[in-house]
């Protein structure tokens, strides 16, 4: 399979052919020869802490990780060095909304410091499989390089607009899902058992639903704390991006639904694959059209970032 030394496979917009290859030339620069001190703010300089030996084998692991998964789809493969992964401490951390970031301008991933490896390591796999993902940038009026394509995620031509960026979190997380869930890392071991164990001990709870609290495979990692006085409290730590693989989860079931298993649960799952490592939409886009009519791709991908908006027009969808 070819490997990229970038994630950037392509540039748009009105500029010559030549500024394109200049653009491309640096973003590969950007990527081979990162370091903080190039792209990090002096702000963010002060809170990136220093990798550990046990977080270096975690980014050897799941580059890995996410290499065979691409391996085995056919896609190409990306080695994403240590120098372009900067963990920050969770006070220098500024963005509430998430604890990772990949940003194709620099070539670089940012995670939230975390005490517990297991979410360190779904960060980790989630942004390298935003990195390892299509990507396209485009010259902006000014000239400028700006962001275009992320996997199925597509800015308009002014940058202004983000399209389908809901779906394809849906589906970046719910394979990051899969894959954590099916690694056997030891890094990851100690904290499995401690998982299982507290698990077993405290069946008996229940959420405020009076529903059981730990039978849930949407629960990434889960903690307890006993007091002296008996009582305990959980500490219950759920994959992020819930309502994204929501939909994602019912936009592929009613994809199955309606071609009464002419399709294949695996055809679905590559048509979004194909989407977000190729950057091919159109198997995808025809998949969705003719399960529910012409026009109905556009009016997903006109959602936006509007995942309230996105909900509703795949639950109407028939
Ligand atoms: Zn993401």
């Amino acid at each position: 399979m070819p490997e990229r030394f970038s994630s950037i496979d392509k540039v748009v917009g009105s500029v010559s052919d030549d500024e394109k290859d200049q653009m491309s030339a640096i973003i590969e620069d950007r990527f081979r020869d990162h370091s903080s001190e190039k792209f990090l703010s002096s702000e963010l300089l002060k809170y990136e802490v220093e990798k550990t030996p046990e977080q270096l084998d975690m980014i050897r692991s799941v580059n890995e990780l996410t290499n065979n998964f691409l391996e085995s789809m056919s896609y190409p493969t990306m080695d994403i060095p240590p120098d372009n992964v900067h963990i920050i401490s969770s006070e220098g951390w500024s963005n509430p909304e998430t604890d990772g970031k990949f940003s194709p301008l620099i070539q670089g991933v940012a995670i939230k410091d975390n005490e517990i490896k297991t979410i360190i390591f779904d960060k980790l796999i989630h942004e390298f499989l935003h990195m390892k993902s299509y990507g396209a940038i485009q010259a902006d009026q000014e000239g400028f390089m700006a962001e275009y394509r992320m996997g199925l995620a597509a800015f308009d031509r002014n940058g202004e607009k983000l399209y389908l960026n809901n779906l394809s979190e849906g589906f970046i997380e719910t394979l990051a899902k899969q894959l954590l869930s099916n690694c056997n890392d030891v890094a990851l071991s100690e904290e499995r058992d401690q998982f299982v164990a507290v698990k077993q001990k405290f069946s008996y709870a229940t959420d405020e639903n009076g529903k059981p609290a730990l039978d849930d495979d949407d629960i990434m990692y889960a903690s307890a704390y006993r007091h002296p006085d008996g009582s305990f409290d959980l500490s219950i730590i759920e994959y992020p991006y819930q309502a994204e693989r929501y939909a994602f989860q019912i936009l592929t079931a009613k994809i199955f639904q309606v071609n009464e298993g002419k399709i294949s649960q695996e055809e679905i799952f590559a048509a979004f694959a194909d989407g977000v490592f190729t950057g091919n939409l159109l198997t995808l886009g025809k998949m969705i059209e003719n399960s529910f009519g012409k026009g109905t791709f556009r009016k997903i991908a006109e959602a936006g970032e509007d995942i309230e908006k996105l909900l509703e027009i795949i639950g109407n969808l028939k």
